[in-house]
């Protein structure tokens, strides 16, 4: 099976402008099928009605802060905040990195989890800002307060600025962190004159997990940022979100980094669709991941944690098959899924991702875990 046309569980027919993507395996170009895409939420892609705001977007300079469409964008995520201010920014790694040279100088410390995004997957804080990481243990997505404590009555020379923590978290799954978690960092930050930075990447996903908002989840937070292009559907674009003064700082960092953009109401466009209309149906995708999870429970030679939110991370451990073995395996069947470990194997589900895609994912995990 996997190859043929129209025929078994990977005949899915996709909508025409879904192309095999460029990074494909030279053997998915080889099969004529359009793989099912559990990589990353970064994969999907705009609807019609995004399509059609962007083509009508009302532009301007937002170098001159005269985009009617950025402008609209940015007010309405910061009321969605209950922030003062809002900054447009072409991704998570650069609103990340804009939001430490807004909150440090350069040798600060940033108080994070091991594991948080903003240090395993990107580089600049160090690389670029000379922001010193101060790293506490996050294996459950939540870091360890009593951690961050001992850490923050350490002698060092280095001034600890911000704490920052992830919501919701990536690496762990998924996890959200809820209101009285995110209270006990608001305190800790408070007891120690730290400023507290949300990577939110993920937070309406968490808001929609939890059902509460994520005005309120980020409430003592001083800025927060997320992406329009993961889980809410816009092609790019994340938001930088805080008070009236770190932003007008954030914009001088976004401009410092060549980040600042022009007639970028193009894009903010499928950005205020993404908000309007992108968020409830999250729902969706957490629904899915955890009839995947279900369907795939009890399989020999695999552990499946509970799905937080719309993500799924397996355990492989049968002899003979790693994380990446399964992942090239799961390619062959014609299913796009990501290594995060030598064991782990992370999925994600998101609008592009149906219930047919998830019944054919779980036949694929059968034959793959049955396959000698
Ligand atoms: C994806 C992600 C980012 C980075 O976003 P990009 O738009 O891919 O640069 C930052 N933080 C977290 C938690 C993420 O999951």
């Amino acid at each position: 099976m996997g190859g043929g046309g129209g025929g078994g569980p990977f005949g899915v027919r996709r909508p025409a402008s879904s192309a095999i993507p460029v990074a494909a395996p030279r053997l998915l170009r080889e099969v004529p099928i359009v793989p099912i895409d559990l990589r990353s939420d970064t994969s999907s892609t705009p609807d019609d009605e995004m399509r059609e705001a962007m083509r009508r977007a009302a532009v301007g300079n937002d170098g001159f802060g005269e985009d009617p469409t950025v402008n609209r964008l940015q007010e309405t995520a910061a009321a969605r905040l209950g922030k003062e201010a809002a900054l447009f920014v072409p991704s998570g790694t650069m609103a990340n990195l804009v939001s430490m040279l807004t909150l440090c100088e350069r040798g600060d410390g940033v108080v994070a989890g091991r594991n948080c995004h903003m240090l395993t997957f990107e580089r600049g804080i160090p690389a670029l800002a000379g922001i010193v990481p101060l790293v506490a243990n996050d294996e459950t997505g939540a870091p360890d307060p009593d951690e961050i404590r001992a850490l923050l009555g350490r002698r060092s020379f280095v001034r600890p600025r911000v704490l920052a923590v992830e919501n919701t978290h990536n690496f762990a799954g998924g996890v959200p962190l809820d209101f009285a978690q995110m209270a006990t960092y608001a305190a800790l930050a408070r007891e120690r004159d730290l400023k507290l930075y949300v990577d939110g990447a993920r937070v309406f996903n968490a808001e929609v997990a939890l059902g509460t908002p994520a005005a309120e989840l980020c409430r003592d937070a001083d800025v927060v940022s997320f992406c329009l292009s993961k889980g809410l559907s816009a092609p790019i674009g994340s938001l930088v979100v805080g008070g009236a003064k770190d932003m007008s700082r954030a914009r001088e960092m976004r401009s410092l980094l060549g980040g600042q953009m022009r007639q970028a109401g193009v894009i903010a466009a499928a950005g205020m669709v993404a908000l309007e209309k992108m968020i409830e149906r999250l729902a969706d995708d957490h629904r899915r991941a955890q009839r995947l999870a279900e369907g795939l429970r009890g399989l020999a030679g695999l552990g499946v944690e509970p799905p937080h939110t719309n993500m799924v991370r397996m355990h492989v451990a049968r002899a003979g098959l790693d994380a990446q073995g399964f992942v090239k395996a799961m390619a062959a069947r014609g299913v796009l899924v990501l290594h995060y470990s030598a064991t782990v194997v992370r999925m994600c589900t998101y609008r592009d991702i149906t219930d047919a895609d998830i019944d054919a994912t779980i036949a694929a995990v059968r034959e793959t875990m049955a396959a000698g």
